[in-house]
């Protein structure tokens, strides 16, 4: 049965047209709110009014922003784009130049930063100095990691950068179901690793990071989550989360494609790759909007690709488009939407592959 707390969260969701599930509410609230000051409340609610008129220009700057320190990976995991061998761009790692360049322009608006996209994040040799350069700049951050790069060093250093959320992925409390998913991860670093931070955080009393441990469900480790949660217990961090369905067996449920409702990703959420590629989004492989070795972050957040995109929505058909966003589950494309109905939940990630890529 439901309960009344959520019908209140529900409705409060139903009257603000609020798109984003409660899961991840909750989840990012704490490291977002801190970082609430006038100007940026003023900005988040202008651009947000502007996604919802289907503004194809913006005036203002995005409130979010994701953003890719490295491509690089220690693992290979099944799921992921870099893991699977499916992003063809360059490796690397972003130039801490190009990441300043960007925090100067617009980050005075920033609310928050997602410093991960494809990639292991701890493998940029200036992760904590980009965290710290923002946490100054008093803009919030996050980090999700495969936690196997890390060392009593980096312990301090990450809960000293300013960090407000740290997300720590594992999937199995044994070497067997732990690989299964982190191919070439070991679960006895994972947990040498574990008593590092907790062990420091303690020692050093530092407790300003959220420390969140992320358990991917799939039906072969479902049967772990509980003694997964007791196998945290000693560590004494903030969070346990399961995330179900990370097997996304389910078809694609018509009823999710709201006709028409702009993409959040287009208005308040860029992301940037490592290389100063900028992409509309994480749901979709990496695409070339703009290039911030070229322009600044506003003449791509404004130009061409962008405001082709976001047109589309009011202005322009999305059938005759070749855009990448017509061919996307949050697109405003209704009969491509249609025929991915019904489709394995892993819809876009079949663009993974070379030979599927209708925009191109
Ligand atoms: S590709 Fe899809 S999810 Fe990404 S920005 Fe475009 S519409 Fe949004």
């Amino acid at each position: 049965m439901e309960s009344k707390y959520n019908f209140n969260i529900s409705s409060f969701q139903k009257l603000f047209k609020i798109e984003h599930n409660w899961f991840h509410i909750k989840r990012h609230f704490a490291s977002v709110s801190k970082h609430l000051t006038y100007r940026k409340i003023k900005n988040l609610v202008s651009v947000e009014m502007q996604r919802r008129l289907k503004t194809p220009v913006i005036k203002g700057y995005p409130p979010f922003l994701k953003l890719e320190p490295t491509n690089l990976c220690n693992l290979k995991c099944p799921n992921c784009f870099t893991g699977s061998g499916a992003d063809k761009r360059g490796k690397g790692m972003m130039d801490f130049d190009l990441y300043k360049k960007v925090i100067d322009e617009i980050g005075d608006y920033l609310i928050k930063i997602n410093f991960y996209f494809w990639g292991e994040p701890f493998l940029h040799h200036r992760l904590f100095d980009m965290i710290s350069y923002a946490s100054e700049r008093n803009i919030g951050s996050c980090v999700s990691t495969n936690f196997l790069i890390f060392s009593e060093v980096k312990a301090e250093k990450l809960l000293t950068s300013g960090l407000d959320h740290l997300i720590i992925c594992f999937d199995g409390v044994d070497q067997k179901t732990y690989e299964s998913y982190r191919k070439g991860g070991s679960y006895r670093k994972f947990i040498r690793n574990m008593e590092i931070l907790s062990e420091t955080r303690l020692k050093k009393n530092l407790y300003s990071t959220i420390i969140d441990v992320q358990f991917l469900v799939f039906d072969y480790n479902r049967d772990q989550i509980e003694e997964a949660k007791k196998l945290l217990i000693p560590f004494g961090f903030d969070r346990f989360t399961p995330k179900m369905n990370a097997e996304q067996k389910d078809p694609y449920d018509p009823s999710l494609f709201r006709p028409n409702v702009p993409c959040y990703w287009l208005w308040l959420v860029p992301t940037i790759g490592w290389d100063g590629i900028v992409t509309p989004c994480c749901d979709m492989p990496p695409h070339d909007f703009g290039d911030l070795n070229k322009h600044s972050f506003m003449e791509v957040f404004n130009g061409e690709q962008y405001v082709k995109a976001r047109r589309l929505y009011k202005y322009d058909d999305p059938e005759k488009s070749k855009s990448i966003c017509a061919f996307c589950h949050r697109g405003p494309n209704e009969k491509y939407k249609k025929k991915l109905a019904g489709m394995n939940f892993q819809g876009p990630r079949i663009f993974f592959s070379d030979t599927k890529r209708p925009w191109e």
